[in-house]
């Protein structure tokens, strides 16, 4: 079946090792995998029957995720890199990001990443304070970012920081600083998220035993509203719930998952959305890769969408941006009025302070961001 896809994923599953909080598809320690997975990867990239006609899709966005895609070697990232290019056309003006872990980053790799046409780099800085750090079991250090981020921005201006709030122990201070920090490197773009404690994680496990404590709602609420106060100060638009851009800088393929468009994706545990439908890769490195070398698809799940299901993913998806839902576009894509499909919920929502509805859409408002997700599982 072809379809109109113009943003593709890529995941890599590989990291130096796992940190206490994450709970992604991935495999620390395991780099004498990597042959294997781009071996993989090569057959996954020929295997899908989602081709367009005329062969090969012009990409607007391509997006490589992890796991740390520039934990592999230079040589091993360049022919990850070079797989996907020779799969797909990049569009003129396509956004092609890499996820990156600091201390991968040497000037050789990010020589392979230009050479291959990448033009973002999403960076995983989560705090620039040691004990954070430390807390977080992340591998750099706060001097390791000194250095590492002008010689990132030397090769790729386009940089985005990812930073955490909500660290046990963390201070509103000590967020203040490296919200400071963030906006003073010079990145053209910031991601905040708050610490959540995944099922299955090291910290969830530490935190039921009592050796983590989870920052008080109230702190963590007042770090998310500095998030907020600075960084559109600063001359960041907030255009979604957890990110922030420079005019110009938005993330364009996370614009692609948010409006509810398709996507292309490959890798161990990657998920696609294409002709309404979405397949999620098995998970398993090993597994995902069995399957390909047996010439079987790695598929593990496969969920088509309903319209009832559509719409509502469309309001899920919709809500986290600052813009919203467009009416017009909700109509023309479900069928439904917004009103018909939600008006308890909205006008439940728009009492409570949590939603603005007007003529042109429906969005969350300020009040409404703080208790996101508590208002979209409303529409569930
Ligand atoms: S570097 Fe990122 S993907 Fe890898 S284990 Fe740590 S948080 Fe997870």
């Amino acid at each position: 079946m072809s379809t109109t896809a113009t943003a593709a994923y890529v995941h890599v599953p590989f990291c130096r090792h796992r940190c206490g909080y994450c709970d992604f598809t991935l495999i620390a320690g395991r780099d004498d995998l990597v042959p294997a997975y781009l071996r993989g990867l090569e057959r996954e990239l020929r295997f899908h029957p989602h081709d367009p006609p005329t062969g090969r899709t012009d990409l607007k966005t391509l997006f490589f995720g992890g796991g740390t895609p520039t934990h592999p070697g230079p040589a091993d990232l360049a022919k990850l890199l070079q797989l996907v290019r020779d799969r797909f056309e990049l569009a003129e003006n396509a956004e092609v990001s890499v996820e990156a872990n600091p201390l991968d980053l040497t000037e050789e790799k990010l020589q392979v990443l230009i050479d291959h046409g990448v033009n973002r780099i999403s960076l995983g800085v989560q705090s620039f304070h040691d004990d954070e750090l430390r807390q977080l079991e992340r591998d750099h250090t706060a001097v390791d970012l000194q250095r590492i981020i002008p010689v990132t921005q030397r090769f790729l201006p386009n940089l985005s920081v990812d930073l955490i709030f909500g660290i046990p122990g963390q201070t509103l201070a000590a967020w203040e600083q490296s919200l400071k920090q963030a906006i003073h490197s010079g990145a053209t773009h910031i991601s905040t998220y708050g610490l959540t404690f995944e099922s299955g994680t090291a910290f969830e496990t530490r935190r039921r035993r009592g050796q983590l404590q989870p920052t008080p709602e109230d702190l963590e609420r007042e770090m998310y509203a500095l998030v907020m106060e600075m960084l559109p100060a600063a001359g960041f638009e907030q255009y979604e719930i957890s990110n922030f851009a420079r005019p110009g800088f938005r993330c364009q393929h996370n614009e692609v998952y948010w409006r509810g468009d398709e996507y292309h994706a490959y890798g161990p545990g990657a998920a696609r959305y294409l002709n309404r439908r979405r397949e999620t890769n098995i998970r398993s490195v090993l597994g995902w890769l069995a399957k390909l070398d047996r010439g079987l698809t790695p598929v593990a799940d496969v969920d088509e969408l309903s319209p009832d299901t559509q719409a509502r993913e469309l309001i899920f998806l919709g809500l986290r941006r600052n813009s919203g839902i467009d009416r017009t576009d909700f109509q023309r894509r479900t069928g439904w009025n917004l009103e018909d499909f939600a008006g308890d919920i909205i006008t439940r929502q728009v009492e409570f302070g949590s939603l603005v509805s007007d003529p042109k859409g429906l969005r969350l408002t300020q009040a409404g961001r703080f208790i996101a997700d508590r208002v979209i599982a409303e529409f569930l």
